[in-house]
């Protein structure tokens, strides 16, 4: 290609960023590994760790070998305290921060309570805290705000969250002017859902189902790196899957909605209404409520997770809840799920109950990371 215009430009862009991801994903690696993973040259590849070093942002390591038999390298590895992104995770009156590194290492972390009925003021107190973060700490390349409730991540506008009743509400346009970094506003839940891939090692080219049990109940399908947020940014939004349509009244105005039955409040309530005083906090006391509570929530998320394997045939489904340490519930969710679907597709399925939650603030920062190495799509396959 001739080194004029703007192709050269971008395509040499495309590479940097195809090298950071690969550098920040596999934290030790060597320039003959990244020119043999990315199809690079090593002339290439060369050139660019070179700048890298020299920018500070990349350092040479010990030579090692990747295999028995192969020939040592000289190491190289990103610095991951030269590229920092921080995550700000907003819930009904509280606030949760997280700064973290390029390992997604937790480097600062605050959480307040706040009040949030206000859009315009919780925002202004959000862009004053960036401008802190940003000031705190030097290297931030960007900062995710997520919300809960129907987000355009593009536009960075909310159309509806019914947990922090706003309405129709510009977030970006609000933020952006007073920060100086990229900003980026996205759904909680979705956020969570990149870090669950990243964590739970899932083929980053395949397709992952997230399902997160709070105080709601959301869920997001991330194909090949990218969170799908369907049409109209609703997809995932498995807490309204009607398991009942007898069921208890929802949020959204329906019946019996997954979330009625097997959110963190539901449990709660289901517990109470057993015996008083009974919590899942103080569920030993009363074991076999306990089991019976939790056999009816597996077997509602089974049938519904029958479904999404269906319509989505994810080839990973992350479930992120409160009751993953009971087995009596992991149990009930397999066999409700074996009921629901093709034995085609559950066989095919692979079920991780996760045994540390996720933290949204950290999934917003990682979606820092990931928007920055998003190669440019003018020039595909560069
Ligand atoms: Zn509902």
């Amino acid at each position: 290609m001739k080194e004029t215009g703007k192709g050269p430009a971008i395509l040499r862009i495309n590479n940097e960023k195809r090298v950071i991801a690969a550098l920040r994903q596999q934290q030790l690696t060597s320039r003959q590994d990244l020119s043999r993973q990315l199809k690079l040259s090593k002339n290439t590849v060369s050139l660019i760790v070179d700048d890298f070093i020299a920018a500070g942002l990349v350092e040479e390591r010990a030579p090692f070998s990747s295999s028995m038999a192969g020939r040592r390298k000289i190491g190289i590895a990103l610095r991951p305290e030269r590229r920092l992104s921080a995550g700000i995770m907003v819930e009904r009156q509280h606030v949760h921060v997280r700064v973290c590194d390029a390992f997604s290492r937790v480097l600062e972390e605050r959480t307040w309570q706040t009040s949030t009925e206000n859009p315009q003021q919780l925002l202004a107190e959000l862009a004053e805290h960036c401008q802190r973060l940003i000031r705190d700490h030097p290297a931030l390349i960007g900062i995710a705000l997520g919300f809960p409730g129907i987000i355009d991540p593009q536009r960075g506008w909310m159309h509806h969250s019914s947990h922090l009743g706003w309405q129709g509400t510009d977030l970006l346009s609000s933020l952006q002017p007073h920060v100086c970094v990229p900003l980026l506003i996205m759904n909680n839940v979705k956020a969570a859902a990149l870090l669950s891939v990243q964590q739970m090692k899932c083929d980053p080219n395949g397709s992952s189902f997230y399902l997160r049990i709070g105080e709601g109940v959301g869920g997001a399908l991330v194909k090949e790196g990218e969170i799908y947020t369907g049409s109209s940014w609703t997809a995932g939004e498995v807490g309204h899957l009607i398991v009942d349509p007898n069921g208890p009244r929802c949020s959204c105005g329906r019946k019996g909605c997954l979330e009625t039955m097997i959110s963190l409040p539901a449990v709660q309530q289901q517990f109470a209404q057993k015996a008083p005083h009974l919590r899942w906090e103080n569920r030993t006391r009363a074991p076999a409520i306990m089991d019976a509570l939790m056999t009816r929530a597996g077997n509602r998320l089974g049938h519904a997770l029958g479904q999404i394997m269906l319509l989505l045939n994810p080839g990973d489904i992350m479930i992120d809840g409160p009751w993953n340490d009971h087995q009596g519930f992991i149990a009930a969710v397999r066999d409700s799920a074996t009921q629901s679907a093709l034995d085609f597709t559950v066989q095919r399925t692979r079920l991780h109950f996760m045994a540390q939650r996720i933290d949204p603030a950290n999934g917003l920062a990682l979606a820092v990371l990931e928007q920055h190495e998003r190669i440019d799509p003018l020039l595909p396959g560069a």
